[in-house]
């Protein structure tokens, strides 16, 4: 997980998930076109093949109407002459059926074409047997017994009276588009290929099984009339294909082309914001998770010892990255999250420290508060476990000025949270708004001087003003603590003023992780007698 969301958030990886997220866009967006696509064509097909099906389907009421007609127009004596010429004037109407015959017991007695026959014609068993609307039929016979030999026809007998139809006539219905093969189907599954395409029928009606049989039947279709004695098998023909479909496809393309480069693009934006740094540290820090504490130790100049530690905010990013206080701090006031923000780091403070301090041991331990949290009755409740009256801790709280302060209320509740037992520093001392008025108006305990003096070039304005700023605290009183002690040269020379009553420092240390911390405080005392040694 941890390495997916690491994948995520890197910014060099943005563009690789917006072209993953293209191309799976792109991917399924043509897939549902090409869907698309493929159900036009076989409604297309569909259309065509019922067209097919109304012309074989004409065929067949013609032959019907044949029969009625017959019924009703052949009046004379059975097979006499006058019987035969009616039936060549019904067989001369223009239906495209040309030879009608008498059928009696099983055999044809008579026909418009070849009149009264010297030796009646036996049909042998029919291939389809009457329904209430369908005459028995003969299927694919030769025609020789009616003197057409070679040629073959279908016999449809209705009583007494019978026809013939040519086998080719519903053949013709393959198109450009489409190969077809009509065939005449019976109950019992049999059926007799009328024309068209041969093999068509048997392949469409094996590939329409099965749980994919779409993809599988591919662009074929079978179509069978309401009584199901004809159905068509039909094959889209390459060029039909791609006639019907490669424009559309072409077009489906481009389109899917465009929204999926829109949807990427929303995609990476909403994963973006999700995954935004905002957004992590704030749903990270709402869930309690993240938060970690660093401890920079501080140095007692009066008897060269540690005697405390500053506790710096660190969090811990998704990816386990670990983030500083100057990019997650602002998000903090932003968010108003501030108060619940600090709560969170003392009772991170209290666990980690209660769980490394030595028995009897105290320790000074220096938070920092947001200067608009200055609120005694919320930060004495926040602080409790620090303020308990058998607390192995001396509980320091650092406020920097921002010049919103106003110095009388500030003032009381300074002074209602040192009667339980905090003490106050001014932070940065030097930087920003702090100012003489400040430091004279608020009874602080401590002030902690900006780390730019320390750090300040040897012969600077800043360094040189670094002793008059050391003089200026201790003149009003307050304990003076130097920031940004980075070398022993720096912590000789505060040592030497014998003003400066705490150094905090990467000199000293950096700020450490609770294991570090309690390994530094364990060899304390060899530190700190080596750092005399350097100073001295
Ligand atoms: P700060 O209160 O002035 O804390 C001291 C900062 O100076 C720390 O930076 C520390 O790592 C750095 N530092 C210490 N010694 C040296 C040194 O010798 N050289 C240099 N160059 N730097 C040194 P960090 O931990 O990045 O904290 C930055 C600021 O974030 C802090 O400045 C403080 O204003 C704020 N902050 C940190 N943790 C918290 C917190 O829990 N609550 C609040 N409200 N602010 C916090
Ligand atoms: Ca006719
Ligand atoms: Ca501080």
């Amino acid at each position: 997980m941890s390495s997916f969301v690491s994948f995520l958030i890197s910014a060099e990886q943005q563009r690789r998930v917006r072209t993953a997220l293209w191309v799976l866009s792109f991917v399924l967006l043509f897939a549902m076109t090409m869907l698309l696509v493929f159900r036009d064509l076989r409604q297309g097909m569909g259309n065509e093949v019922a067209r097919a099906m109304e012309s074989v389907t004409r065929a067949r009421s013609a032959s019907t109407q044949t029969l009625g007609v017959m019924n009703e127009e052949l009046t004379a004596d059975i097979c006499s002459d006058a019987y035969i010429s009616q039936l060549r004037r019904v067989a001369f109407l223009p239906d495209g059926i040309n030879e009608l015959f008498y059928f009696e017991n099983g055999r044809i007695l008579c026909s418009a074409n070849n009149g009264r026959l010297e030796t009646p014609q036996m049909l042998e068993m029919a291939d389809i047997p009457a329904t209430d609307d369908m005459p028995t039929l003969w299927i694919d016979r030769d025609l020789g017994l009616l003197g057409l030999p070679g040629m073959r026809g279908i016999f449809a007998v209705d009583g007494n009276f019978g026809l013939v139809l040519p086998m080719s006539k519903p053949a013709r219905v393959s198109t450009d588009a489409l190969d077809m093969q009509v065939v005449i189907h019976a109950t019992d599954g049999r059926y007799w290929p009328i024309g068209g395409n041969d093999g068509l029928y048997a392949q469409a009606v094996a590939e329409k099984t099965g749980p994919f049989a779409l993809i599988e039947s591919g662009l074929t279709d079978v179509q069978c009339d309401l009584g199901g004695l004809n159905c068509i098998a039909a094959r889209a023909a390459p060029t039909y294909v791609i006639a019907r479909g490669a424009p559309m496809l072409a077009l489906g393309a481009l389109v899917s082309a465009i929204l999926a480069t829109w949807l990427s693009g929303r995609a990476c934006q909403l994963l973006a914001h999700r995954w935004s740094f905002e957004q992590r540290f704030l749903r990270q820090l709402k869930a309690g998770q993240g938060l970690e504490c660093a401890y920079q130790p501080l140095y007692g100049l009066d008897d060269d010892r540690i005697v405390g530690c500053e506790v710096l905010a660190r969090w811990r990013d998704v990816d386990g990255a670990m983030v500083f206080p100057d990019r997650f701090i602002p998000l903090v006031e932003k968010h108003r999250l501030t108060m619940p923000f600090t709560a969170n780091i003392v009772a991170h403070a209290y666990a980690d420290l209660l769980a490394i301090m030595a028995p009897g041991q105290r320790l000074q331990v220096n938070f920092n508060i947001f200067p608009q949290d200055l609120n005694a009755a919320l930060l004495l409740e926040i602080f409790a476990p620090f303020l308990m009256p058998d607390s192995a801790f001396d509980l320091v709280i650092e406020i920097v000025e921002t010049g919103a302060i106003d110095l009388s209320t500030a003032q009381a509740e300074i002074e209602q949270l040192r009667r339980y037992g905090a003490r106050i520093y001014i932070d940065d001392f030097g930087s920003g708004y702090s100012s003489m008025h400040t430091l004279a108006g608020l009874s602080v305990d401590g002030v902690k001087l900006d780390r730019s003096f320390a750090m300040a070039p040897e012969g600077s304005v800043m360094a040189n003003m670094l002793d008059h700023a050391i003089d200026l605290v201790q003149a009003a009183g307050r304990k003076v603590v130097v920031e940004g002690v980075e070398s022993a040269v720096c912590l000789a020379r505060l040592k030497n003023t014998g003003k400066v009553d705490i150094a905090q420092g990467y000199y000293i240390s950096r700020p450490l992780n609770p294991p570090a911390f309690a390994h530094f405080l364990a060899e304390e005392e060899r530190f700190c007698d080596k750092t005399t040694r350097l100073v001295a």
